[in-house]
């Protein structure tokens, strides 16, 4: 197969359909090359054929800052719905049972200022948190938090890197919205406009430069374009050989990340035992749990309005590496144990569960999104986005705006495709 395009596109995650989804509104002619054998990356559901009921594998909750995922979500004809959370519910830090505290709220601001203060040094993140001005619950409940949400081991990231990657998320809101049905309808709709153009099952392995532009290689396949984005988390796409001039522009930049590891948990229930909590001889609804030990687990209420009682668990890092060693049936009873262990034997009174595993997976990366290793360019996202001629890498890692979220993705697509167009325009 050697057919010439104006662009191909790599990977057919949300960054991807983003971007192809732009090329197609401005007219160009474009390929999308997905390893897999579906659309949507990060973005997964599944539904149950008898219940109806379905489940988020990956990305779930919205912010409704997030505007150009807020477009795709009019566009489709879907609505928003608010995470039915009483509203008096309270945070605790567990097993200390400590209500979490206005300083661990405050702890972005010191960690902001730290930027400052690093200049060109840079430490691990697990060494920064230990520096900041909080008791010793709270630094635990900190380095806890961000091993959940980076996903990495706190020891083996960059903390200029996370601090730069936190700047980037800009909104102030908290992502306390769902899509009213599942994500892989969205999926569906943004990929259908495009349906005709992607090659499923194409891992692309090598990008050569041609007098003419660049070819995106695969095993069995090759494909022509005067332009190529790589729709593709930074990590996953190191693993790919460039031509000498990509080569020398962004290895070390590639280098610079590591995949993150979460493992994500669902239990839905008829009782929300959790609205009735035991803190301490007071009553308190639970809308969220940060283990500190084992470190890097969160519990939060997910429930969807007429949708039953949920409580999503997220493992991440070093715990998360750890249970992905296990079977599919340890893994499912080492969640539910730490479910146990917090709310006692009402948790094991579920009616229906889901787990899902992003460890070292192959074409995903793993985590949320990947992270600036100790060691790496802090700002390595910087000089991933920028394009070199008309080739650009696309991932939600080097989004502006909303890093390794959803929001991230289709911003970074929307970009690449910018940036690609006026420097082909230009030649
Ligand atoms: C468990 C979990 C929970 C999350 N929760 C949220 C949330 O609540 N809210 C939120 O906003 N975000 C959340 N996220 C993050 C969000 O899902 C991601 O930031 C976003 O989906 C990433 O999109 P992407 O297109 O950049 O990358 P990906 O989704 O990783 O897509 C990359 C695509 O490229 C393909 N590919 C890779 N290598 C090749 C190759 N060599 N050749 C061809 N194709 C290739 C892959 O198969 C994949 O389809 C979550 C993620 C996970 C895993």
């Amino acid at each position: 197969m050697n057919n010439h395009y104006d662009v191909i596109v790599v990977g057919a995650g949300l960054a991807g359909l983003s971007a192809a989804n732009r090329l197609k509104e401005k007219g160009y002619s474009y390929n999308v090359i997905e390893a897999s054998s579906r659309t949507g990356g990060k973005v997964q559901s599944v539904q149950r054929p008898k219940s109806g009921r379905s489940f988020e594998l990956g990305a779930q909750f919205i912010n409704p800052d997030m505007t150009e995922l807020m477009k795709w979500i009019e566009r489709a004809g879907m609505q928003l719905t608010e995470t039915a959370t009483p509203a008096d519910a309270v945070s605790m830090i567990y097993p200390a049972k400590e209500l979490s505290s206005e300083a661990i709220d405050e702890h972005e601001e010191e960690l902001a200022d730290w930027r400052t203060d690093l200049q060109g040094d840079d430490l691990r993140l697990s060494d920064l948190i230990s520096r900041l001005s909080l008791t010793d619950t709270e630094k635990q409940a900190v380095a806890s938090s961000y091993a959940e949400l980076i996903n990495l081991p706190l020891d083996q990231a960059s903390a200029r890197g996370v601090i730069e990657l936190m700047t980037r998320y800009t909104s102030e809101l908290e992502d306390s919205h769902q899509l009213n049905a599942p994500l892989a309808d969205l999926i569906q709709y943004m990929t259908n406009t495009i349906s005709e153009q992607i090659c499923y099952d194409e891992a692309i392995v090598n990008i050569e430069e041609t007098a003419s532009g660049y070819r995106a290689v695969s095993d069995n396949h090759s494909y022509e374009a005067d332009t190529v984005i790589m729709a593709v988390p930074p990590a996953v796409a190191s693993k790919l050989t460039y031509s000498p001039a990509l080569e020398n522009r962004y290895r070390q930049a590639l280098n610079s990340y590591l995949n993150g590891s979460i493992i994500k948990t669902t239990w839905v229930y008829d009782d929300p035992f959790w609205y009735d909590y035991n803190l301490n001889g007071d009553k308190e609804a639970i809308m969220d749990v940060v283990y500190t030990d084992p470190s890097g687990v969160t519990v939060v209420d997910s429930s969807k309005q007429g949708d039953g009682y949920r409580l999503t668990m997220f493992i991440g890092a070093d715990a998360a590496i750890d249970i992905a060693k296990q079977s599919s049936r340890e893994q499912m009873e080492t969640a539910l144990n730490l479910l146990e262990n917090v709310f006692g034997s009402p948790a094991r009174a579920f009616k229906d569960a889901e787990q899902s595993v992003w460890v070292d997976e192959p074409f995903c990366g793993g985590g949320y999104g990947a992270a600036v290793k100790y060691g790496g360019i802090p700002d390595a996202a910087e000089i991933l986005r920028t394009p070199h001629g008309p080739f650009a890498f696309a991932a939600s890692e080097l989004a502006e705006q909303f890093p390794n979220h959803m929001e991230g993705a289709i911003r970074a697509g929307q970009a690449a495709v910018e940036q690609v167009i006026k420097l082909k325009n230009q030649q």
